[in-house]
């Protein structure tokens, strides 16, 4: 062997060694740049935590791995394996976002409680995923992958909007998956039928947007983008519900009720069909859509469509 070639051999050596230990701790480091940890002053004891953290959870990666599944006849040692990271170090990103959910259909209480330790977790109130993965596994009844007879979980809709909306909360825009299961599991937790809860769910929701500010408990309120629009839609819905072959059905009366109120209220500008609550456009008598009778608007005096926006007819000059 030549002298240059064994230094190169040194050389990956030294590398390989040093790209190990980087990956070994380059975890930690991660879940403190997210949870936008602000001081990074480590006490001795905190250090030593974190690398107890660190070989935990290398030795969790292990032997979930040479798992098949994750079931309730091994779930006992896994989550044991998962409650030693996070004592060591509460702040362990990774074991609440793979960790947690490898439990969640085995032991879902259990992976509950955990991420709603974590939620009151200081340094970790930035994170979006943790409420949304508690509310995701209280939105589903979970069966024993055993015995499907076995129901580990019911589903628990309230408890699970009250997680959907912290994780709304905690996003400066939220994501759409998070918004619709928000507003889903909030309608479910009403009962009733589907179409007419999510309506009213967010006709609330709206009213509590325009609520003066001391009138809402701040715990309850969550800004929806786009409610105006999904109200649209969610009335069209409560106005033709299908039954579960996609038939149309009836709405019930306290659905046209509902209807109704939310026209009156929300839609009083919007220009809608009331039939069939789609635009209308200027100068429209009858609805594009439905062919129903609409309430026309955008027409000057003298009888000419108004464009778009316009401040002045375009037939006679007139200011409007
Ligand atoms: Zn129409
Ligand atoms: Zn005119």
């Amino acid at each position: 062997m030549k002298k240059d070639s064994f230094f190169r051999l040194i050389i990956m050596i030294v590398a390989l060694g040093a790209a190990s230990y980087l990956a070994v701790h380059l975890t930690p480091m991660q879940s403190e740049i997210t949870a936008e940890r602000k001081d990074l002053t480590k006490a001795p004891v905190a250090g030593l935590h974190k690398f107890l953290a660190d070989v935990a959870w290398m030795r969790f990666v292990n032997y979930a791995g040479g798992l098949s599944t994750i079931d309730t006849t091994n779930v006992d040692k896994v989550s044991e394996m998962l409650r030693k990271i996070i004592s060591y170090d509460p702040n362990f990103l990774e074991s609440y976002q793979s960790g947690i959910l490898s439990i969640s259909n085995a032991d879902p209480k259990l992976a509950v409680r955990i991420l709603e330790n974590a939620c009151s977790n200081e340094y970790l109130k930035n994170n979006v995923q943790i409420p949304f993965y508690a509310g995701f596994i209280l939105s589903r009844k979970i069966v024993d992958q055993n015995n499907p007879d076995k129901v580990l979980s019911e589903p628990d809709y309230a408890g699970a909007t009250r997680f959907f909306r912290m994780a709304i909360q905690r996003s400066t825009n939220p994501e759409p998956y998070i918004i619709s299961n928000y507003i889903r599991s909030k309608a479910k937790a009403r009962g009733g039928d589907e179409s007419h809860a999510i309506l009213s769910v967010l006709y609330d929701e709206w009213k509590m947007t325009k609520g003066k500010k001391g009138e809402i408990a701040e715990m309850e309120f969550c800004q929806i983008p786009d409610i105006e629009a999904r109200m649209i839609k969610a009335t069209r819905d409560a106005k033709y519900p299908t039954d579960e072959n996609g038939k149309l059905v009836a709405p019930s009366a306290n659905a046209l009720k509902l209807i109704t109120a939310v026209q009156k209220e929300v839609f009083a500008d919007n220009h809608l069909c009331p039939n069939c609550i789609s635009q209308t456009h200027p100068g429209d008598k009858f609805c594009a859509r439905c062919g129903g009778g609409v309430p026309v608007w955008g027409v000057c005096s003298c009888g000419a469509v108004l464009k778009d926006g316009a401040t002045f007819c375009s037939g006679c000059g007139k200011k409007q």
